[in-house]
């Protein structure tokens, strides 16, 4: 999937815009993976082989989307997943 059409993507869940990082493209500046975070729930869609998944929660497999979180972890700007959604780490005191 192109970088510009993915830019015109938007949350299925509430319409905002989504922000993508980008992990991997290929020569012609596909994107073959990244992940796609809602500016305003903070779900986040990862993109895998070129394809958004932008399913609706219920029909998400969270234990199968979490060795890919794993992998991209370095991209999640030292937050984690929790319900789909973008959260700050809870501090361990
Ligand atoms: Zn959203």
């Amino acid at each position: 999937m192109h970088k510009k059409t993915i830019q015109k993507l938007c949350c299925p869940f509430d319409k905002a815009d989504i922000e993508l990082t980008i992990i991997t493209t290929d020569m012609d500046e596909h994107i073959l993976e990244g992940i796609l975070t809602c500016t305003n729930c903070q779900r986040i869609y990862p993109i895998v082989s070129g394809i958004p998944i932008m399913n609706p929660d219920e029909y998400r497999e969270f234990e199968m989307e979490k060795p890919l979180l794993e992998k991209w972890e370095k991209h999640l700007k030292g937050k984690s997943v929790e319900n789909f959604k973008l959260v700050a780490k809870a501090e361990l005191e």
